[in-house]
C-alpha cells in the first residue's frame, strides 16, 4: 500500500565501524511517532550488520544492487538468495550510478527485477532523466521507457512490492534540487503510466519516492506535493542528525 518512505542510499561510504555508530545514533535519536516507513541502504559487507543491528526496530535493510543469476560463475557478484539468508528483503535497482558506471541497461534491469520479485524482496527502482533530455524536452519520454522496458512486463500484483524514486540524474550530488513542481509534474507523470499500463487502483497504490539533493531544508516542500511519497536520500542520509531532519520533514 501507498506510504511514506525515507531511504537512506549510503553508496560506498561507511565502513563497519561507521556503520554501528550510525545505526547506534539513528536509533537512539529517531521520533517513535513518525508514521514513515525508514529504510537504510549500506554497502554489501555492511549488512550482515546493519539487519542483525535493527533486527528489533522498525528500521529496514536494503541492498544497493544485486545480480540478476541465481548464482554461478559470476566473480565478485553477489545473489538474491545470499542477501534474504541475511535477512535483507528489499533492493535497490536501476540507480543512475549503476546505469552510468557499470553499464547496466533497461534489459538487465528488467532480469533483476524479475530475479528479486522471484525472491520475495521488494524493489526500490530508480528512474530519471540526463540534464539534455529535460533541456532537449524528452524528460518524460525517458522516464517512460526506462518504466516500460525494465518494469512494465511484469504482472499488475508485482507491483506491490515496488516503490519506484524519481531520481534526475543532474540532481543527484550536485547540489541542484528539481523544483518541488518539477518533482510532482514527473510523479504525477510516473502515476498515470502505471494507470495505463495497470489500472487506477495499482498506480494509487504504488509509493512513488524524490532523490537529487534532497536536505533538510528543502525535503519539506517537496514532501509536500501529492504524488510525492518520501525521498530517497544519498549525502544527507549520512548524517544522523540530517537524516532524521528529513524523515521529521514527511
Ligand atoms: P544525493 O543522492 O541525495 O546525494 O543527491 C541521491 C541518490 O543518489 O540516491
Amino acid at each position: 500500500m501507498r506510504h511514506s518512505i525515507v531511504a537512506g542510499n549510503w553508496k560506498m561510504h561507511k565502513n563497519a565501524q561507521e556503520t554501528t555508530d550510525f545505526l547506534n545514533e539513528l536509533i537512539e535519536k529517531l521520533p517513535s511517532d513518525k508514521e514513515v516507513e525508514i529504510i537504510v541502504a549500506p554497502s554489501f559487507t555492511n549488512l550482515l550488520i546493519a539487519a542483525k543491528h535493527l533486527e528489533h526496530t522498525n528500521i529496514g535493510v536494503a541492498a544497493q544492487n544485486m545480480h540478476q543469476a541465481e548464482g554461478g560463475a559470476f566473480t565478485g557478484e553477489i545473489s538474491a538468495d545470499m542477501l534474504t539468508s541475511i535477512g535483507t528483503h528489499i533492493v535497490l535497482l536501476g540507480h543512475s550510478e549503476r546505469r552510468q558506471y557499470f553499464k547496466e541497461t533497461d534489459s538487465i534491469l528488467a532480469a533483476k527485477a524479475d530475479t528479486a520479485l522471484k525472491h520475495n524482496m521488494r524493489i526500490i527502482f530508480c528512474v530519471g532523466e540526463e540534464l539534455k533530455d529535460r533541456q532537449n524536452k524528452q524528460y518524460q519520454n525517458v522516464v517512460y521507457y526506462q518504466l516500460k522496458d525494465a518494469l512494465f512486463h511484469l504482472p499488475k500484483a508485482a507491483w506491490e512490492n515496488i516503490v519506484i524514486a524519481y531520481e534526475p540524474v543532474w540532481a543527484i550530488g550536485t547540489g541542484e534540487t528539481a523544483t518541488a513542481e518539477q518533482a510532482q509534474e514527473m510523479h504525477k507523470f510516473i502515476r498515470e503510466q502505471i494507470e495505463y499500463q495497470y489500472d487506477r487502483d495499482t498506480a494509487e497504490s504504488v509509493s512513488i519516492l524524490y532523490g537529487g539533493s534532497v536536505k533538510p531544508e528543502n525535503a519539506r516542500e517537496i514532501f509536500s506535493k501529492p504524488d510525492v511519497d518520501g525521498g530517497l536520500i544519498g549525502g544527507a542520509a549520512l548524517h544522523p542528525d540530517d537524516f532524521i531532519a528529513i524523515i521529521n520533514a514527511v
